[in-house]
């Protein structure tokens, strides 16, 4: 079974509550940092979501990759639910040999 993301992370208020720690990096430069979920919802509000979020790298001034989402449960897993929609795709075109 793939787990489906932790009630926590739907926004940031849930995450704030929880104590949960989200972290950001990039996929080019690969650099990474924790967000501060309180100084973004001072900014964003708190019904903001970081899931399934995407935007140009802030972390390195010019880096031309993207920054995503990961949320700390464990290990850092991706704050995506596109990646269970993959793996159920997946599946299905294992089970019927495609
Ligand atoms: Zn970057």
């Amino acid at each position: 079974m793939v787990a489906m993301l932790p009630a926590w992370t739907a926004t940031l208020d849930t995450a704030i509550a929880a104590g949960g720690q989200i972290r950001v990096w990039c996929s080019s430069c690969r650099q990474n940092r924790d967000v501060d979920l309180v100084a973004l919802r001072d900014r964003v509000g708190g019904f903001y979501s970081l899931r399934n979020r995407r935007c140009r790298c802030r972390l390195t001034p010019g880096c031309p990759g993207w920054n995503e989402f990961d949320y700390l449960n464990g290990v850092f897993r991706p704050l995506r639910e596109i990646e269970v929609v993959e793996w159920r795709l997946h599946r299905f075109r294992s089970a019927v040999g495609g």
